[in-house]
């Protein structure tokens, strides 16, 4: 690990409560491969551009919040924290030195071959299931989901927590048959201590049309809190903590 390693940051965020266990550091990486429809982040996507830093000036941004994130941690999130294995492992290697707990936010889309470093060092991984048949998956986001389930159980063979994330999008994911199938799934992997459900929003629909990409879920609305209480039951009647 060398904490000269550099990196290309979207940004971060400094009280995050959403990615991943207590209140956390988040940075955004800057660059993914994928094109998700529901991308609430598309200016993340571009690998030429973002803030060059490097792991240990970053961590010495993210030490300046330490009584803040003490009882949390820091969350690698993007963009595609794993397009930048290296800088990943450094930036979690080093926040481990300073005793803080560390979570990886990722689609699973890059080899385990590539990222193994930096999965072995993360305590955690928030592994988002883009889609459970890995064809509405390609179709959803521009790959399937081979890699993701080769991550998957990679964490299951060395006792890494996970916490699965999937966003219900309505017309797509927010199905029964597909929840079920996802309870069929998940249910026998220890590792997975918890799924969360993002309901379909659009927030991030301003972004697309400011880099004037075309947004196609305009006229799609985000599911109803019953829609999304009903895929919940179904994952729990799998014995999932969802
Ligand atoms: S993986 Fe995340 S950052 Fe990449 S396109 Fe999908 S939603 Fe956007």
């Amino acid at each position: 690990m060398n904490p000269k390693t550099t990196g290309q940051i979207h940004s971060f965020e400094t009280f995050g409560a959403v990615d991943g266990p207590g209140v956390r550091f988040v940075v955004f990486f800057q660059g993914c491969p994928l094109r998700c429809l529901y991308c609430h982040n598309p200016d993340s996507w571009n690998t030429n551009i973002g803030r060059v830093i490097t792991a240990e000036e970053l961590v010495k941004e993210i030490l300046k919040y330490r009584s803040f994130i003490s009882k949390g941690g820091v969350t690698l999130s993007g963009g595609e924290p794993f397009l930048q294995s290296e800088f990943a492992e450094a930036v979690i290697t080093l926040c481990k030195q300073n005793k803080l707990h560390t979570a990886i936010d990722t689609s699973g889309y890059i080899p385990l071959s590539v990222c193994k470093g930096a999965v072995d060092a993360a305590d955690m991984l928030l592994l988002d299931i883009k889609a459970i048949d890995t064809h509405m998956a390609k179709k959803l986001t521009g790959a399937g989901i081979e890699n993701a389930i080769k991550l998957l159980n990679y964490c299951e063979s060395i006792n890494k927590r996970v916490w699965i994330r999937h966003v219900l999008l309505p017309g797509w994911t927010l199905d029964k048959e597909q929840a079920h199938s996802m309870g069929v799934f998940l249910k026998d992997y220890k590792c997975v201590e918890k799924v969360e459900l993002l309901p379909f929003h659009k927030f991030g629909e301003y972004k697309w049309e400011s880099l004037n990409l075309e947004y196609s879920l305009g006229n799609v609305e985000p599911p109803e809190p019953e829609q999304v209480e009903e895929i919940r039951q179904i994952l729990i009647g799998y014995g999932l903590n969802a």
